[in-house]
């Protein structure tokens, strides 16, 4: 580990998350080293990683194929049952797979947080008056389909360095008692990139904090925001940022259909900060970032002509998101967390356990239909979610797989 995140570990402990837990994996509350999904060499490891320890055999696997449909019999079964999918190809083709027969063949939704909820209303099972409006064939209305989005608001405070800084993202992770989670990144690549107009993570192109949408990335709205980008202080893009963001989060929203296009992004409302808690805490957060700034562990990274208010309102002058920014947000935390308010990409719900799927991640009120994925989580601690995803589909995984074998082995 280099100086920008040994400066901020042993800040967090010289302001007080403690004990130091060294590198762990566990969820512990003080100062750690967190793992990562990238091995030596720098490459991410993904869920598709895992199909190399698959057995083939009997598996088909279609890319770039977008589900339109999961297909429903109503009639002559007490409740509705799942039979297959309408898909579109990776060259547009329409297709039908159905399931083949088997008392625990079965469709398994794995679309996200946005995906399932979209998925499952597209195929006519949410909230009926929604999918009317859709004109959709109401399967089963299910109220809570969509329900419950969850985001765990994420707030920084870019920290220009006078000295050069390694390139780095999180690695050392506190965590407080009170529910926030802090962590870091730093890069002079931030520099570079800017003589390159890319401005690494702030790439409006492909940077994980771009304000121009994915879909929105026309070459007109990328050199706006360029331009936009290109009118800041230099000293924006050279250092780094300390950022925390908070467990749960208490505060939900919803999920609506916009069209009944699959490829069209759902309309999401997160409702960041409704609950009061969730404001404490993020307040919280950031008195612990203000103090790491503040410490002696961190003094030379930090310019000491740029006292906190500045830095607070250095960050609310970047594009870090598209709301308004207000006057007292340099001597207001809690208008600093609403005004300068980020994702950190780990949105989640809308398909919870007990609301839409039972302990066993079966829809409720319909047959031969699963979801498995973060849509039916109803909690996140802060630490990054991927892995846990993963294992929850290996575990559920293996427990299909066990059910059926066991099932082979009785009727034999
Ligand atoms: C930019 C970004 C950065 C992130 N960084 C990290 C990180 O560093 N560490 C970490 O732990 N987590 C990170 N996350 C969060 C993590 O990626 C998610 O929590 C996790 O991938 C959720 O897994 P999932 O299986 O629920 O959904 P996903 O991984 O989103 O999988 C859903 C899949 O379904 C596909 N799909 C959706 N609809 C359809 C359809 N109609 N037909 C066919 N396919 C469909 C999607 O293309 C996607 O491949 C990040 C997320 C984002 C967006």
């Amino acid at each position: 580990m280099m100086g920008w995140q040994s400066a901020v570990r042993d800040g967090l402990v010289e302001v007080g998350v403690v004990p130091y837990n060294g590198f762990t994996y566990d969820h512990v509350n003080g100062t750690k080293i967190g793992g990562t999904t990238f091995d030596a060499d720098g490459q991410r490891h993904t869920a598709a990683d895992l199909l190399e320890y698959a057995n083939p055999k009997g598996i088909t696997l279609l890319l770039h194929a977008t589900v339109h449909k999961i297909l429903f019999k109503t009639k002559g079964v007490s409740r509705p049952l799942a039979r297959g999918v309408i898909f579109r190809d990776a060259l547009g083709k329409i297709h039908k797979a159905y399931l083949t027969r088997g008392e625990m063949n079965e469709v398994i939704l794995t679309s996200g947080a946005l995906g399932s909820p979209q998925m499952l209303m597209l195929s006519g099972v949410g909230p009926s008056k929604q999918l009317k409006a859709h004109n959709i064939t109401v399967v089963l209305d299910q109220p809570n389909v969509g329900q419950r989005m969850m985001d765990n608001p994420m707030n920084a405070i870019f920290v220009p360095s006078p000295i050069p800084v390694e390139v780095s993202l999180i690695e050392v992770v506190g965590i407080t008692s009170f529910g926030s989670y802090i962590e870091a990144a730093s890069g002079e690549n931030f520099a570079e990139h800017y003589a390159l107009n890319d401005y690494g993570m702030f790439s409006p192109k492909i940077g994980q904090l771009s304000t121009v949408p994915p879909k929105h990335r026309t070459p007109e709205a990328l050199e706006k925001a360029i331009n936009a980008m290109s009118g800041l202080d230099d000293a924006v893009f050279r250092g780094g940022f300390l950022l925390e963001k908070i467990m749960g989060p208490l505060s939900t929203g919803h999920l609506e259909l916009r069209t009944r296009n699959p490829n069209d992004n759902p309309s999401v409302t997160f409702n960041y900060f409704q609950q009061p808690e969730d404001l404490r805490r993020c307040v919280n957060g950031l008195k612990i970032i203000e103090n790491i700034i503040e410490s002696k562990s961190f003094s030379k990274f930090r310019y000491d002509s740029l006292s906190l208010p500045a830095l607070l309102n250095l960050t609310a002058s970047a594009p870090v998101n598209l709301l308004p920014k207000h006057d007292n947000v340099s001597v207001s935390l809690e208008q600093f967390c609403k005004d300068t308010v980020m994702t950190i990409w780990h949105y989640h719900g809308g398909c919870h356990v007990g609301d839409v799927v039972d302990q066993d991640y079966k829809v409720i009120g319909v047959d031969k239909l699963r979801v498995i994925d973060g849509s039916t989580f109803n909690y996140s601690p802060g630490t990054n979610p991927q892995a846990t995803v993963m294992m929850l589909g290996r575990y559920m995984g293996v427990r299909i797989m066990n059910e059926r074998l066991a099932k082979e082995k009785s009727q034999n």
